[in-house]
């Protein structure tokens, strides 16, 4: 059995055929699906997504988000977030991180949500699902300051030191789609060398299509049924059975959580 630790089921991509595509990841062997809102205004959504399929959910505001170039998170959504983990208990807070790459971008306006972020991870005692792209320094930092119980980043891509330094910390690594593809150098090599007990599969559905979806970078729909041959996949790289990669990465996502 598998699980997709990091999907965004409430993307409008799935608005026609949510239900269907649940059903076909459970047919597939996906026992559960992080379930991650990046916006306010999807929490509700989220919520009803949660109670009827059974979402592992984190409610989050994602950096794509925040003020910058069609960003349209004001700071006042830090305390409707606050609200909304004092009412739902969320399974973990995210995804939230900070993306150097998008143009234009704001950092300071992005550490300051993630750093808001953090600290109601750590005031209610969740793991985060952090979103990583040409921050990774910058996201460690800020987490040897503010303690939160671990969690995943996502999409994981860096060098073998960022990796451990994640991995100090108590987080898992999330490898999806990306990985699949074999001139993907550097991220098979993480997945390879990073250590068993801190690798989790993921699609990031509806985006990141794997290697048998289409080309790099395609804009065809991923789903959370695949993240069981997107595994299968992965085992196979870093040559393991599929049956064990699938037993290893699910006690690895469930170890996050408390019971
Ligand atoms: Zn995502």
């Amino acid at each position: 059995m598998w699980i997709d630790s990091h999907c965004h089921l409430d993307a409008p991509e799935f608005d026609a055929d949510r239900d269907d595509v649940v059903s076909r990841a459970r047919e597939a062997g996906v026992e559960a699906i992080i379930n991650l809102p990046g916006h306010i205004d999807h929490f509700a959504q989220a919520k009803l997504t949660r109670e009827r399929y059974g979402c592992i959910t984190g409610f989050g505001i994602h950096p794509m988000w925040i003020a910058g170039p069609g960003g349209v998170s004001a700071r006042e959504h830090i305390a409707v977030l606050r609200d909304w983990v004092e009412r739902e208990k969320p399974d973990l807070i995210g995804e939230i991180g900070l993306d150097f790459f998008i143009p234009n971008f704001n950092q300071a306006e992005q550490e300051w949500f993630y750093v808001e972020q953090l600290k109601i991870a750590r005031d209610f005692d969740l793991p985060v699902s952090l979103h990583v792209r040409r921050s990774q320094d910058h996201l460690l930092k800020h987490l040897r300051r503010i303690k939160v119980r671990g969690g995943f980043a996502h999409a994981f891509n860096g060098s073998q030191q960022q990796a451990e330094a994640f991995v100090k910390l108590g987080f898992c690594l999330g490898f999806g789609g990306t990985a699949t593809f074999p001139q993907a150098n550097n991220v098979r090599r993480l997945l390879r060398d990073v250590p068993l007990e801190n690798i989790v599969v993921e699609t990031d559905a509806p985006d990141i299509p794997p290697s048998f979806l289409g080309t790099m970078g395609s804009r065809a729909r991923n789903a959370p049924e695949h993240v069981a041959r997107i595994g299968a996949m992965l085992a196979e790289a870093r040559g393991m059975s599929v049956e064990a990669f699938a037993e290893v990465t699910t006690s690895n996502v469930r170890r996050n959580f408390r019971a």
